[in-house]
């Protein structure tokens, strides 16, 4: 068996593989974030790792199983942030997450001082930095707690931190690092992007870099007696969650499509080299293995369906299966909702493609008195069916087959119509727990068991469901991405000018 452990934003996951890569058991439990002002987001570190500590002792008990038989271990989580850690391994402030913005103000003067700041970043890290990311946070710190800095030995990440307190060795990944951001090239982090932020005083914290498919350390004796594991288990590096997901879902050929249809919808294509088109735009995520995956994100994936059910539709919110019972009425519409279009830029930050714009929102288009509910519901999902194909093709189109994951992808009716408006096969694998199964997958490949993640990622891919592009709704769904495209034309420009 090999165990994946996933520290999500809200849920700490982990998942159990037997050597053919089938998800034996899982277990997780929520957590919350802590209070704190607008823009931030902040985690109780020690009650990660406490949490982390429940959730694996729960699988070990659900599965029954003696500990002796895992194998090795893979650590995933959410990426960059930053957790600081004094000499004392002691958390030396709650840590900072992905999704914060405290650093806006800073970056804005930044940008004021040199307008290039964030594409000189992207040449080397081929993605838009984020706020969130690790340099901007330290340069955050820097200037506001500079006393931090001063006591911290190391600036980890989630998983870093978890595989810290698993072994004891203080190292991060490929994908961490380049994200940081750093250089997707040499798949480290780049003296340069410290400069940039103004923060070269302070890369001695950052962690020495290694490939997520090689050994970190094993299950220290403390470690082993708080989680129940054995001690001396080998423990992976792993990787960020994105491309854990990736790995989890078996990709790992050029050219192979991923979504990520969960609360934000992530599309990305994978290569073999670092692909810095189209540029100033997306995230260029690194996959262990000597891949890349360059990404567009709909900042609003499945919310739209959760909106959709509170604001149109209480009375389904409120039944059984909401969301099957969601899909049987946006059905009963055809494809093409007669004509109403959705553009699914339901965000109060806008939308980061297929264009950044920050006062972009969502809107219905088309409507008519005879159009109904479901016609509304349907051009729901059809919008964000849209949305996909526009990010593929901002991407160079999609040349394979779509492996999909995330909550959205428990939608046969959602699958097919995905798979009808970009034309390509959408493959939606078997699991649960994509995230640490790729973790997984880079702690059986550390230990020696295949000889390669790609080998991995094929031996262990089972697929559940697949849907071919029915061409009978070819017509219709491209006049209805015409509507969209203008509709997301309007928002993109045309809206900006009334908003101003
Ligand atoms: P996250 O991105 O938070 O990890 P998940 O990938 O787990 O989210 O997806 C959870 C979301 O998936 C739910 O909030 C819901 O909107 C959506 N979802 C759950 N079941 C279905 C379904 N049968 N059809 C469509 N969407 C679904």
């Amino acid at each position: 068996m090999y165990l994946g452990i996933d520290i999500g934003t809200s849920v700490i996951k982990a998942a159990l593989f037997d050597t053919d890569g089938r998800q034996k058991a899982e277990a997780s439990e929520r957590m919350s974030l802590l209070e704190a002002p607008l823009g931030w987001s902040e985690l109780d570190g020690e009650a990660t790792w406490h949490t982390t500590i429940r959730v694996i002792r729960q699988l070990l008990e659900e599965a029954a199983l003696d500990p002796a038989r895992i194998k090795a271990i893979g650590v995933t989580g959410v990426m960059v942030g930053a957790w600081p850690l004094d000499e004392n391994d002691k958390l030396l402030r709650p840590p900072i997450l992905w999704n914060d913005a405290r650093a806006q103000d800073l970056v804005d003067e930044l940008l004021a001082e040199n307008p290039d700041l964030i594409s000189s970043v992207f040449a080397h890290s081929g993605s838009v930095m984020q706020l969130g990311c690790t340099l901007p946070v330290i340069a955050w710190l820097a200037r506001h707690e500079p006393h931090v800095l001063a006591q911290a030995r190391h600036i980890l990440t989630a998983k870093d931190f978890i595989r810290y307190r698993l072994t004891g060795a203080i190292a991060t990944d490929e994908s961490e690092a380049a994200m940081a951001p750093g250089s997707a090239v040499t798949r480290d982090f780049h003296p340069d992007q410290a400069k940039h932020l103004g923060i070269g005083e302070y890369v001695h914290l950052l962690s020495p870099v290694a490939r997520g498919e090689t050994l970190a350390g094993a299950v220290t004796d403390d470690a082993a007696e708080a989680t129940g594991l054995k001690p001396g288990t080998p423990v992976a590096i792993g990787t960020g969650d994105t491309s854990a997901c990736v790995l989890g879902a078996g990709a790992h050929k050029p050219g192979q499509a991923v979504s990520v249809l969960g609360t934000t919808c992530l599309n990305g294509v994978l290569f073999d080299r670092a692909m810095y088109e189209p540029r100033d735009l997306g995230l260029l995520f690194i996959v262990p293995g000597r891949r890349w995956m360059k990404s567009m994100v709909n900042v609003a994936g499945t919310t739209v369906l959760d909106w959709c059910l509170e604001a149109l539709c209480p009375d389904i919110a409120s039944a059984a299966a909401p969301y099957e019972r969601l899909g049987a009425l946006a059905e009963t519409s055809s494809p093409g909702a007669n004509g109403v279009s959705f553009v699914p830029y339901l965000s109060a930050s806008g939308v980061i493609a297929p264009r950044i714009e920050p006062k972009a929102r969502a809107s219905f288009n088309g409507l008519a008195p005879h159009h109904t509910r479901a016609d509304m519901v349907r051009s729901i999902y059809e919008g964000l069916a849209y949305a996909i194909r526009d990010c593929f093709e901002a991407v160079g189109g999609v040349k394979s087959s779509i492996r999909l994951v995330g909550g959205g992808a428990r939608s046969p009716f959602w699958s097919q119509m995905i798979a009808d408006v970009t034309g390509a096969p959408v493959e939606v694998p078997e699991g649960t727990q994509f995230g640490a199964k790729g973790a997984a997958l880079c702690a059986a490949v550390a230990v020696g068991d295949f000889a390669s993640l790609d080998e991995a990622c094929d031996k262990t891919f089972e697929l559940k469901h697949s849907y071919v592009p029915s061409p009978g709704t070819r017509d219709a769904y491209d006049a209805g991405f015409a509507r969209f495209k203008a509709g997301s034309e309007a928002a993109l420009g045309g809206l900006r000018a009334v908003a101003d």
